[in-house]
């Protein structure tokens, strides 16, 4: 039987200042709620490498973007309750700042008129530390192009070249993709495929199941921790609400893919 229903998390910035991040103690209250309701935290590679008939509650927490906040903030949080996660990173962004808009809550990737709050990613050292913490580091392309975007002769440098270069630092393999901002056509799946990842996370509302194709894992963004335990409570198997949930998350969601 077929049992294993997951539910992946993921954040963006944790503990930091503005709109577009999760305060720390918000945070707590997720890991909180994951130990009180007895989910054991895997990371996204684990998850894939699980028997579909395993026994127990598994959840997957998920970093994009690689900033420096991921490593200050969410990382010691995680060691102080014993749990693993994946941070999705952008190694061609070691010396880049990114920047949000405090009104509109936009990102930007250079400094621009209107986005004031810095938030600075991490290097190959804390990418390093985490690894040899225990965490999983997955590759989230370069340079963080929408990969629908470019032209088919630069998907390689987005997603193969990352994969080596991040493996050449870390000594180790990198098992798992994240596409930015969700966007991929037929050409990035065969790239992804091509290039030996075992799997890939979208930015679409769903739970990881028997159907869950590895390279397009559905994920929830959410940060209200009341319906971040309402998601923990229907991986129940056949919990009548998986369903209209998911449906309803992707509504905001697809209207914020269009905007931005
Ligand atoms: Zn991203």
């Amino acid at each position: 039987m077929s049992r294993l229903k997951v539910p992946i998390f993921y954040y963006h910035s944790i503990g930091n200042q503005g709109p577009e991040t999760l305060p720390s103690r918000e945070f707590r209250l997720h890991l909180e709620l994951i130990r009180d309701r007895g989910f054991t935290p895997v990371t996204f590679s684990e998850l894939l490498t699980l028997p579909l008939d395993a026994e127990g509650d598994y959840v997957v927490l998920s970093f994009d973007d690689g900033l420096l906040d991921n490593y200050e903030n969410a990382a010691p949080m995680l060691d102080e309750f014993g749990y693993k996660a994946t941070f999705f990173v952008i190694p061609g962004f070691d010396d880049v700042v990114r920047w949000v808009n405090p009104k509109t809550g936009q990102w930007s990737d250079s400094e621009k008129s209107g986005f004031t709050l810095p938030f600075p990613s991490m290097n190959r050292q804390h990418r390093r530390q985490l690894h040899d913490a225990g965490m999983e580091i997955g590759c989230h392309t370069m340079n963080h192009p929408k990969l629908n975007d470019i032209p088919r002769e630069r998907l390689a440098n987005e997603i193969r070249q990352p994969k080596s270069l991040l493996e050449d630092q870390l000594g180790s393999d990198v098992r798992t993709f994240c596409y930015p901002k969700g966007r991929y056509n037929k050409a990035v799946l065969e790239e992804v495929a091509t290039a030996g990842y075992l799997g890939a996370c979208t930015t679409m509302p769903a739970y990881y199941d028997w159907k869950t194709q590895k390279l397009e894992c559905g994920r929830f963004l959410v940060e209200d921790h009341r319906l971040f335990g309402k998601i923990l409570e229907w991986a129940a198997p056949d919990h009548p609400w998986t369903q209209p949930l998911c449906t309803a998350l992707r509504v905001p969601l697809k209207l914020k893919n269009t905007l931005f």
